[in-house]
């Protein structure tokens, strides 16, 4: 059983953890936004084959969302964040 890294409370096992899916960003301007643009928002995921990037939920322990890497190909979570924290460079360095 894989570990994962909460932001909040370190290393749990995965079994305490949520899978929210894919992190998506709303429509900025969301009112304005047409059909397409909700249908996207709505319905359509990259499915992506590798590393991405998701929101997941540590639903067993301090019940928060946080952003999570994970290899859809391995199941492999390679890094956590904060969900207010940019993802990118610097893996494992969520201070
Ligand atoms: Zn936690």
């Amino acid at each position: 059983m894989q570990q994962i890294d909460c932001p909040w409370c370190g290393k749990r096992n995965e079994t305490e953890f949520s899978c929210g899916g894919e992190l998506i960003s709303r429509p900025q301007d969301a009112l304005g936004a047409d059909d397409k643009a909700w249908t996207d928002y709505l319905y359509f995921r990259t499915n992506t084959k590798g590393v991405h990037t998701e929101v997941w939920r540590h639903t067993f322990g301090c019940r928060q969302w946080f952003k999570a890497e994970r290899n859809t190909l391995t199941h492999q979570v390679v890094n956590t964040r904060k969900l207010s924290e940019e993802t990118g460079e610097g893996h494992g360095d969520h201070g």
